[in-house]
């Protein structure tokens, strides 16, 4: 059956990657997931490397996942953006915060906010107690953004509207860190606008840090693009398929079979055939028979 969804050639799908480690099953899953959306859309798909935070890289990991990505057939289409170069850009963003007096330095420790907050959706509810603190100040000291508490809501386009109220469910939250690494959340809203990402298309441990990224991209003036949140692979006990948990690097002397496992969890239904022929065929069915309402969640 042919995909009932339309051709549309300004969409600009992403994988972003952190190179902590190899690619796994759940990775391969969120990058077939964004590919085939891309691609059954006539669109471009485009591949980020969110490699801000040094100290998690794993050595080989960033060329090691993009290896794997072309042995597995999976070609970007625009030169790859590593965000480890891209750190100006970031602190330009928060300079246009800044000037909104939305950011506020933040000496607290794990532990003091551990103490004294309750736990929200991503962690504890910092709760606000350098807010208003004077700046600047010599000692390290995250910044973080003061959040209101007006719904956000957005339309997932598998899962349908979901809303937050950030001071009620998250709080104000880190945007660079007291070591000087600028925060995922704020790197992502940047590349994502500086991109021109469409369609952000990735896994559903993501859900809870859209409705930060949709407050980030009004305050600073970009788009916000379409998401659609993926099912997570999680292992025997329940745990998301994670460097963390062990998961197995995907094995390349198997490609076709991880590829089918991969369009078979995101609820594709191949023909039995498809193992019997190569990576390109593969593809070309996948492409043509793309059916994102197919997805299970
Ligand atoms: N770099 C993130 C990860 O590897 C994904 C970020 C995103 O897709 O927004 O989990």
């Amino acid at each position: 059956m042919k995909s009932t969804q339309s051709i549309d050639s300004s969409y600009r799908g992403r994988f972003a990657p952190s190179p902590t480690g190899p690619l796994h099953f759940g990775s391969l899953v969120a990058a077939i997931g964004s590919y085939l959306d891309a691609k059954s859309h006539n669109g471009r798909w485009l591949v980020r490397i969110e490699d801000l935070d040094s100290q998690r890289e794993a050595p080989g990991a960033t060329s090691e996942i993009l290896y794997t990505l072309e042995k597995l057939g999976m070609e970007w289409d625009e030169d790859i953006i590593y965000q480890h170069q891209r750190t100006k850009i970031y602190q330009d963003a928060l300079d246009i915060l800044s000037k909104q007096d939305l950011i506020y330095p933040c000496v607290c420790s794990r532990k003091e906010i551990a103490d004294s907050s309750m736990m929200g959706l991503s962690g504890p509810i910092y709760p606000g107690t350098c807010r208003g603190s004077p700046s600047p100040i010599k000692k390290a000291h995250a910044l973080r953004i003061q959040t209101h508490n007006d719904l956000i809501e957005f339309d997932d386009i598998l899962r349908g509207i979901c809303s937050q109220r950030l001071s009620r469910d998250v709080g104000d939250f880190v945007l660079r860190r007291a070591d000087g690494i600028y925060a995922y959340q704020l790197a992502v809203v940047v590349d994502d606008a500086e991109q021109n990402i469409s369609h952000v298309v990735r896994g559903a441990d993501l859900l809870d840090s859209t409705p930060r990224q949709i407050f980030l991209q009004q305050l600073l003036g970009y788009p916000t693009p379409r998401y659609f949140h993926l099912p997570v692979v999680t292992n025997a006990l329940g745990e998301k398929l994670s460097k963390q948990t062990n998961a197995a690097p995907i094995d390349l002397s198997n490609a076709l079979m991880q590829l089918v496992s991969a369009l078979h969890f995101l609820g594709q239904k191949p023909p039995v055939e498809i193992t019997e022929g190569n990576i390109s065929s593969f593809w070309q069915w996948a492409k043509e028979n793309w059916q994102a309402e197919q997805i299970p969640y």
